[in-house]
């Protein structure tokens, strides 16, 4: 089954999509890069597309106590429950052990996660297209080096401050552990833009990928606990159990198993 065909089977329209003045590029990006994830090794390219600035409006948490497990593993590189924030960065040469190429659409080549986020990102995946939700993964797990060229880009272009905002520094990126995506539809609409909160996928995503192991990282209003500005296309497993748990709390990671230092 081609899944290309699923771009233009939901709520936007070709001809509509193509309006926008970012019209011909997103074509470039979405028709002409959608495919399978199928190389294994090659080491990604920083041309993706910068990720949005909006900035987004402090609310009060709602938050619950947490049930914390001592049998939680938050620190071991080997680890699908590693916190990695600013202040708990991972180091220069670590490479996860084992990803491959998730078998689902893909914005680019070279997209790789560790084997059980991948497995669980095709279930979701499936999961979703059952009730016609059409996803696609724009980025998956990034190196120490291409973050490096992608944050300094970004502060290039916004300066230092405001690209702490929404980029990581080297290391301080959960792209680094292999088990954080960046997901989208598969149309692209509001790809890495604030408005994915409101498109079917993004509302289908928020709803449902606990079920499946992921987490919404960065909640609208937990700029101060996570560092970084809200991302509604920023999914990071953690397995089911954690997962269920971490999304029932309404907590983000770091309020969750109380690690704010
Ligand atoms: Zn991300």
């Amino acid at each position: 089954m081609d899944k290309k065909q699923h771009g233009t089977k939901n709520g936007i329209s070709r001809r509509e999509f193509l309006k926008g003045s970012a019209g011909s590029l997103l074509m470039f990006v979405f028709f002409g890069l959608l495919s399978a994830c199928q190389s294994q090794n090659q080491e990604q390219k920083p041309i993706e597309t910068p990720e949005n600035t909006e900035m987004t409006v402090m609310e009060p948490s709602t938050s619950s106590d947490p049930v914390l497990d001592d049998s939680i593993d938050l620190v071991s590189l080997n680890s699908i429950n590693i916190l990695v924030n600013k202040k708990h960065p991972l180091p220069e040469d670590y490479v996860p052990e084992g990803m491959i190429a998730p078998d689902v659409l893909c914005m680019k080549d070279g997209i790789l996660l560790q084997k059980e986020a991948a497995e669980a990102i095709k279930e979701m995946f499936v999961a979703a297209e059952e009730e016609e939700i059409y996803l696609a993964i724009g980025s998956a797990y990034r190196s120490y080096a291409y973050q490096k060229t992608l944050y300094e880009n970004y502060v290039k272009r916004d300066g230092e401050e405001a690209a702490n905002r929404y980029s990581a520094k080297p290391g301080q990126s959960e792209h680094q552990t292999g088990l954080a995506a960046d997901l989208a539809a598969s149309n692209g609409n509001c790809y890495l833009k604030d408005c994915f909160k409101d498109t079917e996928e993004g509302k289908w995503l928020k709803k449902n990928a606990w079920k499946f192991g992921f987490i919404l990282r960065y909640p609208e209003g937990k700029e101060e606990v996570t560092g970084y500005i809200f991302e509604p296309w920023h999914y990071r497993y953690i397995g089911q159990d954690e997962a269920k748990k971490v999304y029932e709390s309404g907590l983000t990671l770091e309020e969750y198993y109380e690690i704010l230092d």
